[in-house]
């Protein structure tokens, strides 16, 4: 099985001991966000497939493996944001809706941003540690500890295994998902030739899940 892909851009620090690298793929799209729960369920894969690979065969010219530490999405168009009066528009930052969102490993914050506060917010990333060193708001923002990164590189490495496997079989049943309150069926442009009938027996409802629930899903994998 063959997998192809793109990788837009990869960011490298090459330190004493190691090599860490992030990902970053640019989107034409308000707000990209990379949902830790539909990956889960193997339906998002392509941030943490490119850190797979990352992982597996990425080297610097000089033969250094490199460690994926992030992977991110960046929008190339502005989020829209409400202001009182249509005036107030122009004194918005041009920069806006920019800012990298994705899936960080904090244990090596310290390289992507020199000046990262021990406690706080980060001022590049989306994710802030608590007085106490943890994590806060795990659901909303993007950071992961180490081993909570390092489990769901894992489980995509076996979900990426098990779709591969699914199509070496030979199994090509209809069989489309709905989370929340999307299905694929709803945009697809082959719905004509499928004839799948949205709402039909047969499709997969999926549990929405939050990035603490699927940390804590993938931590009792173990
Ligand atoms: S209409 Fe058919 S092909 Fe399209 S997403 Fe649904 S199940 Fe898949």
């Amino acid at each position: 099985m063959r997998i192809r892909g793109l990788i837009d851009r990869v960011d490298l620090a090459e330190l004493a001991d190691e090599t860490v690298g992030i990902v970053v793929d640019y989107k034409r799209t308000r707000n990209k966000r990379f949902d830790v729960g539909e990956a889960y369920h193997g339906l998002s894969l392509q941030l943490l497939g490119y850190l797979l690979l990352l992982a597996d065969q990425g080297e610097t010219l000089a033969g250094r493996p490199i460690r994926p530490v992030g992977a991110f999405y960046v929008s190339l168009l502005q989020g829209y944001e409400s202001v009182d009066h249509p005036a107030d528009a122009a004194d918005l930052a041009p920069d806006r809706g920019a800012a990298p969102r994705g899936i960080l490993d904090t244990d090596r914050i310290d390289v992507l941003e020199s000046e990262a506060p021990p406690t706080g917010r980060s001022k590049i990333f989306s994710f802030f540690r608590k007085k106490d060193g943890t994590l806060g708001n795990i659901d909303r923002g993007d950071g992961a500890e180490q081993e909570q990164f390092a489990d769901l590189l894992e489980h995509t490495r076996y979900k990426l295994g098990e779709l591969a496997d699914r199509i070496l079989d030979g199994d090509v049943g209809v069989a489309p998902y709905r989370l929340k309150d999307f299905s694929p069926c709803q945009w697809c442009e082959v719905n004509s030739v499928c004839r799948f009938e949205f709402g039909d027996r047969g499709m997969r409802h999926l549990v929405p899940m939050k990035r603490s629930e699927v940390f804590t899903q993938l931590g009792g994998d173990e």
